[in-house]
Parts: structure tokens; C-alpha cells; sequence
């Protein structure tokens, strides 16, 4: 079976995490969530944790170095070996580049990649009303993370150029999901 390697991408609040905790549990394959590992990391008090809790607080990125890191010593691991879906990874050129590389090196099939496209205003509004409220998510650090995805995330993008699917985030999560699952071809 072909390995299930895919980036689910889109700015903050697109629906991201809702549509790859979907279909890592369709397509039994681990969704690989960065920063839920930088979050664990602060909460656990580590050096790590340490090191990235202001960053994570201010909205801005941590270096491609760590995270690079990080998720190179996660798809090594034996449950990501049919697949995972990568959610907030890679979020540079830099960070793309490298995930190509260390598939490659391994020997592994390439990344698909599946952006969820949603409207600025829409996005703010829909950040602002999530239950839990993250402790990153006020008005000034979600706009600071919008200007960032623009930044930095669209030279990733183009560094998929053509091969990147685009959808639109707008719909229902039942939508989203067949939408997902039509473009990749998984039943
Ligand atoms: P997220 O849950 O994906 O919105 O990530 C929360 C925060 O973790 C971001 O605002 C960044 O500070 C950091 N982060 C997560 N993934 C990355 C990444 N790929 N590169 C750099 N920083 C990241």
C-alpha cells in the first residue's frame, strides 16, 4: 500500500487539526502536530520547553532547527512508517526542504500536500469564539500569526508549487473531510 505521507496546511483556524484528527482515524496513520509537541514540551517544564515558551506566547515561530528536529525523530518512529498527516509542519521553505530531504534520504515516498483555504475576517472570527481559549489566542497574537502564515508559509507553498490542492475551508467538517479524501484518493 502507498504510504499516506501528506501536509494538511492552511492558515490558523482553518479547521486544520479537526480535519487531520479525521484522517489519521480513517486512514490509521499518526497525525504529527507540532505545535501540540512544542506545547507538551512547555507544559512539561523541559529544557525545550523552556527555551520555546515565549515564542509560543508572542505567537512567533520557533527555529527550523528545532522543529526540524523534532519531527525527524517523530516519522522515524515505527507507527509513522505507513504514513501521518504533518499539521502545522513545515511552515518555511527551510522547514519543506528538509522534509523532502529526510523523506528521500529514508527512502520514502513524497509528501502530498492539501491546503484549506478560509477567508481572513473569518479566520479571526472563528479563533476568537474556540472554547478552550489558548492562552495564544488573543486578538493582537492571532493577527501576528496571520501576517506570519503570509510571511512565511507562502514560500513553503511555492515551494510545492502546482502539486499543492487547494480547497475551500468554508464548508461543514463533514464537507471538508470528503473533500480531503476525494482529491487524495482514500475511501
Ligand atoms: P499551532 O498549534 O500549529 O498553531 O502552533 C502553535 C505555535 O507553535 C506557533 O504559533 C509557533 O509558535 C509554534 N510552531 C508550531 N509549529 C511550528 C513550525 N512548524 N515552525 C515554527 N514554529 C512552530
Amino acid at each position: 500500500m502507498r504510504e499516506l505521507n501528506l501536509i494538511l496546511t492552511g492558515p490558523p483556524g482553518a479547521g486544520k487539526g479537526t480535519q487531520a484528527q479525521r484522517l489519521t482515524k480513517r486512514a490509521g496513520v499518526p497525525q504529527v502536530s507540532t505545535g501540540d509537541m512544542l506545547r507538551e514540551a512547555v507544559a512539561s517544564g523541559s529544557e525545550l520547553g523552556r527555551r520555546v515558551k515565549g515564542i509560543l506566547e508572542a505567537g512567533d515561530l520557533v527555529s527550523d532547527e528545532i522543529v526540524i528536529e523534532l519531527v525527524k525523530e517523530r516519522l522515524a518512529r515505527p507507527d509513522a512508517q505507513s504514513g501521518f498527516v504533518l499539521d502545522g509542519f513545515p511552515r518555511t521553505g527551510e522547514q519543506a526542504r528538509a522534509l523532502d530531504e529526510l523523506l528521500a534520504a529514508a527512502g520514502r515516498e513524497p509528501v502530498r500536500v492539501v491546503c484549506l483555504e478560509v477567508p481572513e475576517e473569518e479566520l479571526i472570527r472563528r479563533i476568537m469564539s474556540r472554547a478552550e481559549g489558548r492562552s495564544d489566542d488573543n486578538e493582537e497574537t492571532v493577527r501576528n500569526r496571520l501576517q506570519i502564515y503570509q510571511r512565511d508559509t507562502r514560500p513553503m507553498l511555492e515551494h510545492y508549487g502546482e502539486a499543492v490542492v487547494r480547497l475551500p475551508g468554508t464548508c461543514t467538517m463533514d464537507e471538508i473531510e470528503a473533500s480531503i479524501r476525494t482529491a487524495l484518493g482514500i475511501s
